[in-house]
């Protein structure tokens, strides 16, 4: 077993810090203030081919092993959870999902642009009524002619007001009585497809989550992402490989809350000496950075097992679950280091602290990921 990242893994993963710390970081605080999608970052990030690492050189990509993808989206969290997440989505799911499943055509006319950042993807699985019940869909697809007719409500779109196309996952023959997901690539501005509300949340304040609706919305036949009753698969592919960039994007920031503790606690001062002298604070640093690497080495080895063409549908739940988890108390006690100046917003600690609240949500709940991993268990027993 080697846990040595290679020289290439080495120098992108410092070609993206680099990048953060410059590009990222003194713009997304305020930003994040004015809730105002980091256009001009994603732009650049797509300048130095972030936006297209799951996609081939023959498709205008600039692929990598998995392992330095995962790397890059850890460090765009340790800056901003949103940027990685925004990335997280179009490159794991949107891309991820058109490489795999797609058509020569749907390959040809969107992975070259997407790479380029010259349009940016999203994917829409998530309705009102059908959250970790994923297949409770009421979105229908019905045929006419060379199009489908969609129709329905679709929830918590990351990037769905700001995504120039979206896969739209919808259910196709329920007018047969035998309702099947299938998969649908819908183009901004398509008649019918409109963004009802933009969610004010909790955190990822520059990451704007849309609800759309879709009226008698025409998308033409071809595309459609693979054959009809192909969405659950499409879905359930997309997020095994997305699921580890979510648990990327929990190592990220966890890694920029240990670090924000550290510092404050050798330079805040209480009873005559440095925070960092009180045990009690030295503990808790001691499990951050435990919990820190324990989760980076689970990501890790979800990525490479991916990269070996292994199924990784428990690793990746396993990765999410124990990272999401870890990043939320991570969190806590990073931000109980810093006392009431962590619960100011001047402070970034508290910024993380409400970013890290969504991991242990999206993309499945930790209860999700529990039933994957012993579904699998029972299943391999
Ligand atoms: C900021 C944000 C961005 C998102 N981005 C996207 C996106 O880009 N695309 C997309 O499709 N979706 C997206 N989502 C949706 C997200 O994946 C869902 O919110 C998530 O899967 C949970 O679904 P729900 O909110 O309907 O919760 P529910 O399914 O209603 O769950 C409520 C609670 O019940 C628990 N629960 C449910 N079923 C069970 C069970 N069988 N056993 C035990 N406990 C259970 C859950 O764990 C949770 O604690 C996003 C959500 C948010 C908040």
């Amino acid at each position: 077993m080697n846990f040595e990242l290679s020289e290439d893994q080495v120098m992108l993963r410092d070609l993206v810090r680099d990048f953060a710390e410059k590009e990222i970081a003194p713009k997304i605080g305020t930003l994040e203030d004015k809730h105002e999608f980091p256009k001009a970052i994603i732009g650049q990030l797509a300048e130095i081919g972030v936006l297209g690492m799951t996609v081939p050189p023959e498709f205008g990509g600039s692929r990598t092993d998995f392992l330095s993808y995962i790397l890059a989206l850890e460090e765009l969290a340790r800056v901003s959870a949103t940027v990685c997440v925004i990335v997280s989505v179009h490159d794991s799911l949107f891309c991820g999902s058109i490489l795999k499943f797609g058509s020569d055509f749907q390959k040809q006319k969107y992975l070259p642009r997407a790479a380029r950042g010259e349009i940016l993807g999203a994917f829409s699985l998530t309705e009102p009524g059908a959250g970790s019940d994923a297949m409770n869909l009421k979105t229908k697809a019905v045929r006419s002619g060379d199009e489908y007719v969609l129709n329905g409500t679709k929830a918590w779109v990351t990037s769905g007001g700001e995504a120039d196309a979206l896969i739209i996952i919808a259910l196709t023959g329920a007018e047969t009585g035998a309702p099947k997901a299938s998969a649908f690539i819908v183009d901004k501005g398509t008649p019918g497809l409109k963004v009802a509300r933009i969610e004010d949340k909790m955190g990822l304040h520059s990451s704007p989550t849309a609800m759309l609706t879709l009226e008698d919305c025409r998308v033409p036949v071809q595309n459609r992402l693979a054959d009809e009753g192909r969405g659950a698969a499409i879905a359930l592919a997309g997020l095994d490989s997305s699921r580890i960039g979510i648990a990327a994007q929990a190592v990220g920031l966890s890694q920029q809350a240990l670090e924000l503790a550290v510092a404050y606690s050798k330079q805040r001062e209480a009873f005559g000496k440095k925070l960092a002298e009180f045990q009690a604070l030295q503990f808790m640093m001691a499990d951050i950075a435990t919990l820190l690497e324990a989760g980076r080495l689970l990501t890790y080895r979800a990525a490479e097992l991916l990269e070996r063409g292994k199924s990784i549908t428990k690793e990746a739940a396993m990765a999410k679950l124990f990272t999401s988890e870890a990043a939320n108390k991570i969190a806590y006690m990073a931000l109980q280091i810093h006392g009431g100046y962590g619960y100011s917003k001047e402070y970034l600690i508290e910024r993380l602290y409400r970013d890290a609240r969504i991991f242990s949500i999206y993309e499945g709940t930790s209860e999700i990921q529990r039933l994957v991993i012993a579904r699998k268990l029972l299943k391999e027993s």
